[in-house]
């Protein structure tokens, strides 16, 4: 997998990618993170990379040239997909993410400022991916997150310690409670099925608390396991 990110802000990228689970994968070769900044590609004088919008209102639009080019200098492969970070876009879920994980290449472009040059989407033709209906001030926190959920999906990224296999939403559920030491805690007691060995019990037991857990905090999601699971 080879993720390449368009961004004016690289270091964000880069220093997030290059701690713990991320930077060992990466190490390993699981996947590779390469950025590109459309302010290597302007052709402005002063290496300006926004103007001001066509019909008035506040803020700056990122003009289409130093984007367009940006994305142009990128190899693209067969098995690519190319991303526009906004949050008009379809939103990030697990479902989503499954699929973005059997690409080979994710390309994405972050904005700023008050976003993209309409052209921009209109050359490149991206699918558009939301972080949530909510507005950030750049596209690098939610190419973050989507770098860092697909990843995990990557054989290798995570190692046994860390499985994914019981994380929230893998069969539709929210993960059961977890426990470490001590026994017990300020007199919360870890829940004795758990200290007593017998596997079938504790997979019973785990089962119990996530639909319950599933269905007290996400009755959506709660909804739609009972009608998948009837
Ligand atoms: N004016 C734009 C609008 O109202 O649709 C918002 C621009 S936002 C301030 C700047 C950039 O941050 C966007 O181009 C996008 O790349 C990113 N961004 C902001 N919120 C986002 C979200 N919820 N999901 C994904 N990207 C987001």
């Amino acid at each position: 997998m080879i993720f390449e990110i368009l961004t004016l802000f690289p270091e964000v990228i880069e220093n997030y990618c290059n701690v713990s689970i991320m930077k060992r994968a990466k190490d390993s070769g699981v996947f590779e993170v390469n950025t590109v900044n459309p302010r290597d590609f302007t052709k402005d004088k002063h290496k300006k990379v926004d103007d001001t919008p066509y019909g008035g209102g506040a803020g700056m639009v990122l003009a289409p040239q130093p984007y367009i080019d940006a994305y142009e200098s990128i190899k693209i492969k067969p098995n690519s997909v190319t991303i526009m970070l906004s949050p008009q876009g379809k939103p990030l879920n697990e479902d989503l993410v499954c699929k973005l994980a059997n690409y080979d290449q994710i390309i994405m472009l972050c904005g700023h400022y008050e976003g993209f040059d309409e052209r921009i989407r209109e050359i490149i033709k991206p699918e558009e991916i939301s972080l949530g209906d909510f507005v950030l001030t750049g596209g690098e926190l939610p190419a973050l997150c989507l770098i860092d959920a697909v990843s995990r999906k990557l054989e290798g990224t995570l190692g046994k310690i860390e499985s994914a296999q019981d994380d929230s939403f893998s069969n539709g559920l929210l993960e059961y409670p977890q426990y470490t030491k001590p026994r017990e805690y300020r007199g919360h007691k870890v829940p004795e099925v758990l200290l007593n060995g017998n596997h079938k019990e504790i997979a019973q037991f785990r089962l119990e608390q996530q639909i319950e857990r599933t269905k007290n905090k996400r009755p959506d999601l709660y909804k739609k396991y009972i009608q998948n699971n009837k």
